[in-house]
């Protein structure tokens, strides 16, 4: 019953000091495959680094929204040769961020236009985050749906309301469902998540960030995947054996794994 982790920070500093534990637990808990979303250029390497010596670690390349004021044509030509690495699987993440602001919203709007050109321009799915800014950055998902053909990606953390899952998903999304599923005061979340069903959803740690219901407050890590599987199951009354094999074949129709059988 293999699980895939779509967004799991695995190079984050906050697993230095334990990283083959963390693989090794992630690994015992059925977790066979994940995606590591780059935050900024500096990181892709070192995710590359570990992909190249784990089976089953993919990489997504990308600059996020944070770090946005560090985009430029130099930085886009860089992603557009890391994004060729065998490894690499999407563009990420990548969007809009106006609750902490912290690169000018000019900035990241430029940023995020260009790094959706270039998914678009290698055939590449995109990683989406988003946080205060939902109109914003379905205005860009729009006009970029519609710039093409073969749109296709995930909402990561998705935290809109079924209105925003339903279009989201028409337009070749899926919605990456994380810890928040598992907290009390998520009824939006599972309202949203029922109303689009198990074929428009994938599983995500968001790893050491997010962690789920019993661990908050703790590192997040991507064993804990089977306790979002867990809930999900339960909000949508079925099987956690459907939501592992469903959730992981949309992973695979997104990101076009190769080399996995999942
Ligand atoms: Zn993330």
């Amino acid at each position: 019953m293999p699980l895939i982790d779509t967004h799991c920070h695995l190079d984050d500093p906050a697993f230095d000091g334990d990283r083959e534990e963390v693989l090794a637990r992630a690994r015992m808990a059925s977790v066979e495959a994940l995606v590591i979303p780059s935050v900024t250029l500096e990181r892709i390497p070192v995710a590359l680094a570990l992909a190249e010596r784990h089976p089953g670690i993919y990489v997504a390349a990308g600059i996020h929204p944070h770090a946005a004021s560090t985009f430029s044509s130099a930085a886009l030509a860089q992603l557009r040769e890391w994004a060729r690495h065998p490894r690499v699987v999407a563009i990420g993440e990548i969007g809009l961020d106006f609750y902490r602001d912290l690169s000018p919203r000019e900035a990241q709007r430029e940023a995020f236009r260009a790094q959706l050109e270039l998914a678009g321009e290698l055939g590449l799915p995109v990683i989406i985050h988003q946080r205060e800014a939902r109109d914003a950055v379905m205005e860009e998902l729009e006009r970029w749906v519609a710039s093409g053909s073969g749109a296709r990606g995930i909402l990561h953390a998705f935290s809109g309301d079924t209105a925003m899952a339903r279009t989201a998903v028409a337009w070749g999304f899926v919605l990456g469902i994380g810890g928040p599923i598992t907290y009390p005061r998520a009824e939006a979340l599972r309202e949203a998540v029922q109303a689009v069903g198990a074929s428009a959803l994938v599983l995500e740690t968001d790893a050491p960030y997010l962690p789920p219901q019993p661990y908050r407050g703790r590192r997040n890590e991507p064993a804990y995947l089977r306790l979002i599987a867990e809930a999900l199951a339960r909000v949508l009354g079925l099987s956690l054996e459907h939501i592992a094999e469903q959730t992981s074949r949309n992973a695979q129709r997104i990101f076009r794994f190769k080399g996995f059988e999942g």
